[in-house]
């Protein structure tokens, strides 16, 4: 027996010495604190069995110390574990510093036994036939039991506390240490009080150090794990439903419960109740997913149904999983997303992007149709704006769409292409111009409290190509009715080809111009101005822009482009200064005569006119007499108030100013009451139009005659006949330009012709 257990207890600490080299070699942060408390055990054990083994007085003595001695490293072992272990922190470097000085005081005072005999001496006894050397203690074994099961409670009381404080799911990991530590504990105790002469509880320390090397290191809470996914899975917000490979549901969520109405009883009921609400979905198919609209009492919910199979790692069906999303609020949010990104807050209509996208799908669902692109543009919709508010502006949007809206033939789609701008795109025979245009020559919007008129222009495109990107469709249509801008009358412009050279030959004059102006290409042409006895008094600076491939262009093919871009100021800015520079020349040389130059109406939104000409004759020092400014009453036509405050200072700095193309507008006569002006120029070519029997030379003596009344020099061009400038001289007009004196020169040509020293 004694042999036996002996054994048993050689091949126990094999073992654990075995486990404390896998526990280093582990790799895991507690490896090496359990590998040197395995160590530590060992010690106390082999002693142990070498006291049972040996019957030799000797050998026993090595085996006590031994055993001793392994006890102080033992529970010192079993200290440093379970403080790393339970992750405790020392409350100070003293207090540890101490309790290892106590074992080491410990381990000194059975060292000194040999000498003092103070701590034991072995007594020979008989067990089982055989010589034993049992220890007989004295106080020096009183003090090391002190400290070793001092320790021990200590250690305990770590482990109880971390039990009871840990939450329910992790004490486990502690309560198995600690039960296994009372019973090594009580095991001791009990060899100690029962006086046997073997010491059988070294087993207990064998089996507590296995016990720690498995839990420390290689058990994993499956409860815990479980348990934390149960958690996880109840908590969530979709049904989830578990069913084993018979298809009985095991386990539902809260979730579950709550979307079939059923008890934790009726688990299994799961199947049907699934069913009967989602119907028998793929049957016989182990994965999928469904979007499911269900009609409940709260209205219509649309919920993602999925089943996925449970395989284990033998790549097995275990079983099954349904999970129901409810993403009705979801879907909502993306519809309304998608409708916000597809339509116009204010109108309801589609967008730009939009309009283009389901334009595209139209003349693809209907290869052989006509189609027609219009493009609606609200030409007064500033003025209405400005004057009459932003509120009312928005409301005559909105009415304005219900009209685009309203009629609309089959397979038509419409839109807003912008501020005041709407889009169709229809069938050609859906299209009825003359109905179309009776609605829009009086299109009159009213908001309960006034009336306003609508100013509505269509530009419309036929679409011939179907290969044109859909955007190049309504630029089209927008190129049609941004031909028709002034003028009155008409309401619809179509697209031809014409437009598009158009477009393309105004883009090719913008992109030019700021070189052109650099290079020298845009030059003053200078055509006379004569006095009664033929005398060159003066000139007008005409622009000319001298193209290196097409040669001299003409101001009628670009002064209409740049003044609808703003570009014309640019322009006119440098044809006044490159005037004052001539002035200044002529100046210099005692040249007396002026020249008069060109403003367009757009210069005085994109200009201050005033201050630019009134800095520019005196940087340049020269008569302010000389330059005269030459406008056209289409001047007056915005903003009269401030145009005509501009042109009196003007005057009182003492520019002289001319009327422009005299006899060509409406109201010419009109305006002259208050129109500051110094010299009227009438034009022939307007009097030649309407020359019938003698009417227009009526007119212009009649212009003359109120010009000298009014103290206003009458100039005319235009004049291309000797006979006309007879006739003139008869009437008493005082000043004369026109193709029968010369046609607009180049400035040394002039220079050379009339006599100023170049
Ligand atoms: P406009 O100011 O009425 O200039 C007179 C136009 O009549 C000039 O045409 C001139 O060449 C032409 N003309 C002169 N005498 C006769 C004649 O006997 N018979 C005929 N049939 N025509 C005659 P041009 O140079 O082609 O200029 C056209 C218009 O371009 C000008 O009309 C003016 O409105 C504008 N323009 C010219 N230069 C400038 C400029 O520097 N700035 C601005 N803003 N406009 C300019
Ligand atoms: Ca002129
Ligand atoms: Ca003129």
């Amino acid at each position: 027996m004694r042999l036996i257990f002996g054994i048993a207890l050689l091949l126990l600490a094999a073992i654990v010495g075995i486990c404390s080299v896998i526990a280093k070699r582990s790799g895991k942060p507690m490896g090496p604190t359990a590998c040197i408390m395995l160590l530590c055990l060992i010690l106390p054990m082999i002693g142990n069995a070498v006291i049972i083994l040996s019957g030799d007085r000797l050998i026993s003595t090595i085996g006590a110390y031994t055993y001793y001695l392994g006890m102080d490293f033992a529970i010192a072992g079993m200290l440093h574990f379970t403080v790393t272990y339970c992750r405790i922190k020392w409350p100070s470097a003293l207090m540890r510093n101490l309790i290892y000085a106590v074992f080491l005081a410990d381990v000194i005072q059975l060292l000194l036994n040999p000498v003092y005999h103070h701590a034991f001496e072995l007594i020979p006894v008989q067990v089982d036939g055989f010589d034993y050397y049992k220890l007989n203690p004295f106080l020096g074994q009183t003090f090391h039991r002190v400290v070793d099961y001092g320790i021990l409670a200590g250690i305990i009381a770590i482990l109880t506390v971390k039990v009871i404080r840990s939450p329910r799911l992790q004490t486990e990991r502690y309560s198995v240490i600690l039960i296994s530590s009372l019973l090594v504990t009580a095991w001791e105790t009990a060899y100690i009080f029962s006086g046997t002469p073997i010491d059988r509880s070294m087993l207990g320390f064998g089996v507590f150090g296995l016990l720690i090397f498995y839990f420390s290191l290689y058990y994993r809470p499956m409860r815990l794990l479980d348990r934390m996914l149960g958690g996880v899975v109840s908590e969530q917000q979709d049904a989830i439903f578990f069913f084993d490979a018979n298809q009985k549901c095991l386990w539902m969520n809260r979730a579950g419960h709550e979307l079939l109405g059923l008890t934790e009883e009726e688990t299994e009921k799961a199947g049907n109740e699934l069913s009967r609400k989602f119907g028998n979905r793929h049957p016989g198919e182990e994965s999928w997913s469904d979007q499911v609209i269900l009609e409940t009492e709260d209205g219509e919910h649309i919920c993602q149904l999925s089943k996925r199979p449970l395989i284990d790692n033998r790549r097995r069906v275990n079983g099954f999983y349904i999970s129901v999303r409810d993403d009705t609020d979801e879907q909502r949010e993306m519809e309304r997303q998608l409708y916000n990104a597809r339509h116009d807050q204010l109108t309801g209509l589609y967008n730009r992007d939009y309009l283009y996208e389901r334009t595209k799908e139209l003349l693809a669902g209907y290869p052989d149709e006509e189609f027609l692109v219009v493009y609606a543009d609200i030409s007064n919709f500033k003025m209405i704006n400005d004057i009459y508010g932003y509120a009312f502006g928005d409301f005559a949007l909105q009415r304005v769409a219900s009209w685009v809206e309203e009629d609309l033939p089959e397979r038509s789609v419409c839109g807003r292409l912008g501020g005041d701008t709407f889009g169709v795109c229809l069938p050609a025979r859906g299209f009825n111009q003359q109905r179309v245009e009776a609605k829009l020559e009086d299109f009159l919007v009213n908001d309960g409290t006034s009336t306003h008129h609508l100013l509505i222009h269509l530009g419309v495109y036929r679409i011939t190509d179907r290969e044109i990107d859909i955007s190049v469709m309504y630029d089209r249509a927008h190129m049609a009715v941004s031909t028709i801008k002034d003028q009155v009358h008409i309401i619809t412009a179509w697209y031809d080809e014409s437009m598009r050279e158009q477009v393309l030959r105004n883009r090719q004059i913008t992109n030019e111009l700021k070189d052109a102006l650099v290079n020298g290409q845009i030059r003053p042409w200078l055509q006379p101005i004569v006095d009664r006895d033929g005398k060159t008094i003066g000139a007008e600076a005409l622009v000319r822009w001298i193209h290196p491939i097409e040669g001299v262009r003409p101001p009628e093919s670009f002064i209409p482009v740049l003044e609808r871009n703003g570009m014309i100021a640019d322009l006119d800015l440098f044809i006044w200064r490159s005037c004052c520079r001539i002035l200044q020349r002529w100046q210099e040389k005692g040249d007396s005569r002026f020249i008069s130059v060109n403003i367009s109406p757009k210069d005085f939104q994109f200009l201050d006119v005033g201050g630019e000409l009134k800095n520019m004759v005196q940087e340049y020092g020269i008569d302010v007499k000389k330059l005269r400014i030459e406008i056209t009453e289409t001047v007056m036509m915005s903003n009269a108030d401030k145009r005509m405050e501009i042109l009196n200072e003007l005057r009182e700095f003492g520019f002289i100013i001319e009327m422009d193309d005299f006899g060509s507008g409406y109201s010419s006569l009109n305006m002259l009451k208050d129109m500051p002006v110094d010299v009227l120029k009438i034009d022939m070519a307007f009097l030649r139009k309407t020359d019938s029997g003698g009417r227009g030379q009526t007119i212009v003596r009649e212009i003359i005659t109120l010009a000298r009344e009014l103290g206003i020099t009458s100039l005319t061009e235009g004049v291309e006949t000797e006979e006309q400038y007879g006739k003139l001289l008869d009437m008493g007009c005082q000043l004369y330009q026109g193709y029968y004196f010369a046609k607009p020169m180049p400035l040394e040509e002039f220079e050379k012709q009339y006599g100023v020293a170049g």
